[in-house]
């Protein structure tokens, strides 16, 4: 690679002073207060925090599902605060695989067809959308199940779908809220394992929200945050204000 040459590869993600306001009866809550971050392509990052410090909301701001009060988030260089909703729709569908801690399957499609779905939305021909499906699935070690509907399915093989889904049309970014958080501790891991090789064999950018040890100690970077708040990043924590590093 040459470095001094080549074009710089724009982030994956870039967030600036990332804010956004919730408002609950009389109160607002400053979910996620003034987050700045930048995550490269190839990155495997998980966020950690208390419940309630603002994960969610800002994987959802950073997967453009939600819009920022003030700052910015930029997805491969795309400023999204200037973009309409059919504009921001494209960028998801194009850019953006997101995984939940419920999979959010069609219950009356199967498995295959959940996972070519995405890809006719994308414009992909139904041939090689199908060819694509039946990879993933195989590699998920779901093809004996790629003719079942969702509600036949355990509910690890039905987030293992979740995650072919998301994969589908080979998206910039996997995000994932808690991609495990449902799963008993087998499945848990061929999940885990799946991400992981995901990420070293395919350069997958991932940015999962976790409570499980064995997924944030996979991740190459830690962001942990509290109360809204980006309290530690990467290898430490954050010296305090004022304090020596
Ligand atoms: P986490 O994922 O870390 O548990 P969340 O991002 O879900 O945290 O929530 C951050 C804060 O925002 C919490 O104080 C929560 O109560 C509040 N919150 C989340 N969703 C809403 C909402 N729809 N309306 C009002 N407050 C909300
Ligand atoms: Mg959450």
């Amino acid at each position: 690679m040459q470095a001094t040459d080549a074009p710089l590869a724009l982030p994956a993600l870039q967030a600036e002073g990332v804010t956004k306001a919730l408002h609950g009866g009389d109160t607002t809550v400053m979910a996620v207060n003034g987050v700045s971050l930048r995550i490269d392509r190839g990155e495997f990052v998980a966020i950690t925090g208390p419940s309630g410090s603002g994960k969610s909301t800002l994987l959802y701001l950073l997967g453009a599902l939600d819009r920022p009060t003030s700052g910015s988030v930029r997805i491969d260089g795309a400023d999204t605060a200037r973009m309409h909703d059919p504009e921001l729709a494209a960028l998801r569908n194009r850019h953006v695989g997101f995984v939940f801690q419920f999979h959010f399957l069609l219950p009356e499609l199967t498995a295959l067809e959940n996972v070519v779905l995405p890809q006719l939305v994308a414009g992909v021909a139904r041939a090689t959308a199908q060819a694509r499906a039946q990879e993933l699935l195989e590699r998920l070690e779901l093809t004996h199940r790629a003719g079942h509907r969702p509600h036949e399915l355990s509910g690890g093989q039905q987030q293992r779908v979740a995650i072919a889904r998301a994969l589908a049309n080979r998206p910039l970014l996997l995000l994932g809220d808690e991609p495990t958080g449902n799963l008993d501790t087998g499945n848990s891991h061929k999940v885990y394992e799946w991400l992981r090789e995901q990420n070293q064999q395919h350069g997958q950018t991932i940015v999962l929200v976790t409570h499980n040890p064995e997924l944030a100690e996979a991740a190459d970077r830690v962001i942990e945050l509290v109360d809204g708040q980006l309290v530690a990043d990467g290898a430490g924590r954050l010296a305090p204000p004022g304090g020596s590093p």
